[in-house]
């Protein structure tokens, strides 16, 4: 048994599970198991995002949904890693200061749902919770609650999360490879064409930089951290260890972990538990979020006022994010808080076609960013990064684009286990007008 103890508070949005013998076991292998990343990882990626805090880095964070065991094929992650990668690039020249890269990725199993419940066709059944809990099948017995799942989830993160180190460090994610894939975007897709310019004025720098005596080693590697939404303490406080450095509490499941727009209530678990980490961690920041909830979270979860500690990923939707985040950003301002501002696009633009397809419109996605930047500006404070959720496959989930996906395509190629999500080409035809924005403050 681990020797961390915690205090007993209501958690919201935790699986019923059958069993609470299973679980326990469950529990205690995973107290046993290897650290996923080193605490010092988690330190850096502080020092990384307190120049996020301080205006002279820029965010850029993505990935799945839900990562579900199967679907996380090396394809999948290499093709994911390769978006983000690409987004990178392109946000770097736009923002001219260094891009912090983090994957929603190698722990991103577990889901918050508005219903306990869902019904198909007359038939009830509880709701999917994301792999780490029960099955996506829409049968009784898959989505019965299974602990050992979350012994599952730790495995398949630890794969997912080798396959990124390997990718990362050892010479895939060559920049002037991911370059190489960036100019292909710009002469094959429709919106990639009218990007034609900044591309060849990154084939610029980058022959430039070569020109310089840049070391060529330095291309090779790339600095790219895991992160998910912590919702699922049963794994969480297991995955959590007492680093021999320092004494300080580390979540040793990912280098980054946020509390969700469902679970962030002051009193509640969730935001005791990250009170006590020392990871960086974020916090979902919905329409409703109070000048109190804001203050709150400041206290509780960065009372050293520590510059990387602390990011408000805030997800307001395109017709509210003006009016809203504004007076959050007044309330910040008024305390000595080194917040990072982070803009999540998606989930405040969610909406239902007629089919009964959870879809976004890309438009809606780029103008919440575009207000984001817009106030951010009018407030003197830095639009700190994006946060949105996307995939590397040509799916069709998310409507729009030039040439894009239209409603009628929507059944084509629908494969997330959760919500809708950009394509690859959506995914870059946004890092580009973002690259657009950042370039024009
Ligand atoms: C998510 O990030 O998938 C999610 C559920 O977000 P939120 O907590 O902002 O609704
Ligand atoms: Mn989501």
């Amino acid at each position: 048994m681990s020797n961390i103890t915690w205090p007993d508070l209501s958690a919201a949005q935790q699986p019923l599970w059958p069993d609470s013998a299973e679980l326990a076991r469950a529990q205690a292998i995973l107290e046993t198991l290897p650290p996923l990343v080193f605490a010092g990882e988690c330190d850096d990626l502080t020092q990384k995002l307190a120049k996020a805090a301080a205006g002279d880095a820029f965010v850029l964070m993505g990935g799945d949904c839900a990562e579900t065991f199967v679907a996380n094929t090396a394809d999948s992650i290499r093709a994911r890693l390769k978006t983000v990668l690409q987004m990178a690039i392109v946000l770097t020249y736009g923002a001219s200061m260094p891009v912090v890269k983090i994957g929603r990725i190698a722990g991103q199993y577990g889901k918050p749902r508005s219903s306990d419940e869902e019904t198909i066709d007359g038939v009830t059944l509880p709701s999917y919770r994301g792999d780490a809990v029960n099955g996506l099948d829409f049968t009784a017995e898959s989505r019965v609650p299974d602990p050992m799942r979350l012994v599952q989830t730790y495995h398949a993160s630890s794969a997912a999360l080798n396959l990124v180190r390997a990718f990362t460090q050892g010479g895939y994610a060559d920049l002037r490879q991911v370059h190489a894939w960036n100019q292909d975007f710009v002469s094959t897709s429709a919106p990639g064409k009218r990007y034609a310019e900044m591309a060849e004025d990154i084939d610029k720098a980058l022959n430039f930089m070569t020109a310089c005596g840049a070391d060529p080693e330095e291309f090779r590697r790339v600095d790219f951290y895991a992160s998910h939404e912590a919702l699922l303490l049963d794994y969480e406080k297991p995955l959590t260890r007492i680093d021999s450095r320092t004494g300080n509490l580390y979540d040793v499941s990912s280098h980054f972990v946020w509390i969700g727009e469902r679970t962030r209530d002051l009193s509640g678990a969730h935001i005791d538990f990250a009170s006590r980490i020392s990871n960086p961690i974020g916090v979902k920041i919905g329409p409703s979020t109070t000048e109190k909830d804001i203050l709150g979270l400041l206290e509780k979860l960065d009372p050293n006022c520590t510059p990387g500690r602390l990011m408000f990923i805030t997800r307001m939707g395109a017709s509210k994010i003006r009016e809203i985040l504004p007076n959050l950003i007044e309330v910040v301002q008024k305390t000595d808080h080194p917040v990072v501002w982070v803009c999540d696009p998606m989930h405040g633009n969610t909406q239902e076609t007629a089919s009964g397809h959870k879809t976004r419109i890309l438009d809606d996605v780029i103008d919440e960013v575009r207000g984001f930047f817009e106030v951010h500006h009018k407030m003197g404070t830095h639009p700190g990064g994006i946060h949105i959720e996307l995939t590397g496959d040509d799916v069709t989930e998310c409507l729009g684009g030039i040439g894009g996906v239209s409603e009628d395509d929507l059944t084509f190629r629908y494969e997330t286990a959760c919500d809708p999500r950009l394509n690859r080409v959506q995914s870059l035809d946004l890092a580009f007008q973002v690259a657009d924005m950042l370039a024009e403050r």
